[in-house]
């Protein structure tokens, strides 16, 4: 099992009480610690073969190379088993100056993005042009898609559908579209299956299982399933809470006449190696 989305943690030892984040809104079945610490992480990947982690650079107005730094800190603890993830805010004085740093200094081999939490236009000079660096360099994007509980975050900024005209405008370009652009699972669908390097992960969506049922139906009737990519979205929820609410996709039509997503489909998403795909190697050249 290869994890394609998961979040760096945010503490190396143990949280201190007065840091504990506990956030209400991300699952609606269940409250999340934000807050994690390696232990943590190494606990819930105990199975994972290999994942790819990140977080996400939110300051506005200068580079956060503390953040990129962690990441690939992080990765060096267990580097056959880890790829991390940069991330800049776009718009930064110096961010491809930080990217370059990232990928050669550090070793990280891709970029998250959230263009929503980050505020910034996916379609401005700023993001094309850290794209074009991204496509001349083979760095993968992971972007964060469709819906977030942040006020302040612009819903129409992690739209599926804008996707679409950064692929067009960047063909080589690998692109991850994450948790399927919920609530936009049909708008992520129709954006990869025509574009060959753009596919779409399954994270943190099976605790909403309609959407979830419906998302992946959608994929068969599409013929999409084979782009989309096994990712747990952790700390929101494990790799293997993630694997087990995928071979329950079909739940909610057990008893109907409704079709149901195949099972083998199911199988192959679990087991897809992602890293071929997005022009990765393993690490550890396995
Ligand atoms: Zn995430």
């Amino acid at each position: 099992m290869i994890d394609i989305h998961s979040h760096v943690p945010t503490h190396r030892h143990e949280v201190p009480a007065d840091e504990l984040v506990v956030n209400e809104k991300w699952r609606p079945d269940r409250a999340v610690a934000a807050t994690t610490t390696w232990t943590d992480y190494e606990s819930a990947f105990a199975d994972v073969e290999i994942s790819v982690c990140f977080t996400i650079a939110r300051d506005r107005k200068q580079v956060d190379s503390a953040l990129n730094d962690r990441v690939a800190e992080f990765v060096a603890a267990a580097p056959a088993r880890r790829l991390g993830f940069l991330s800049v805010h776009p718009e930064v004085p110096g961010a491809l100056d930080e990217v370059e740093r990232a990928r050669l200094d550090l070793g990280l081999v891709g970029i998250k993005l959230g263009p929503n939490y980050q505020v910034f236009d996916p379609l401005g000079d700023a993001a094309l042009q850290l794209y074009a660096y991204a496509q001349t360099h083979g760095l993968p994007m992971l972007f964060h898609q469709g819906a977030s509980p942040v006020r302040e975050a612009p819903l129409r900024y992690a739209h599926p559908l804008v996707m679409d005209e950064i692929a067009i405008r960047f063909p080589e370009l690998r692109v991850v579209m994450a948790h399927m652009g919920h609530p936009w699972q049909r708008d992520t669908i129709v954006t990869i299956r025509k574009h060959p390097h753009v596919y779409a992960d399954i994270s943190a969506l099976f605790y909403r299982p309609w959407s979830f049922y419906e998302g992946l139906r959608l994929a068969t009737e599409w013929g999409a399933l084979d782009k989309l990519l096994f990712g747990s979205d952790f700390p929101i929820a494990t790799p293997a809470e993630t694997a087990a609410g995928l071979r329950s996709v079909n739940e909610p039509i057990a008893g109907t006449a409704l079709p149901a997503v195949p099972l083998d489909a199911i199988e192959a998403i679990v087991n897809r190696d992602p890293l071929p795909l997005l022009g990765l190697a393993h690490p550890g050249g396995g």
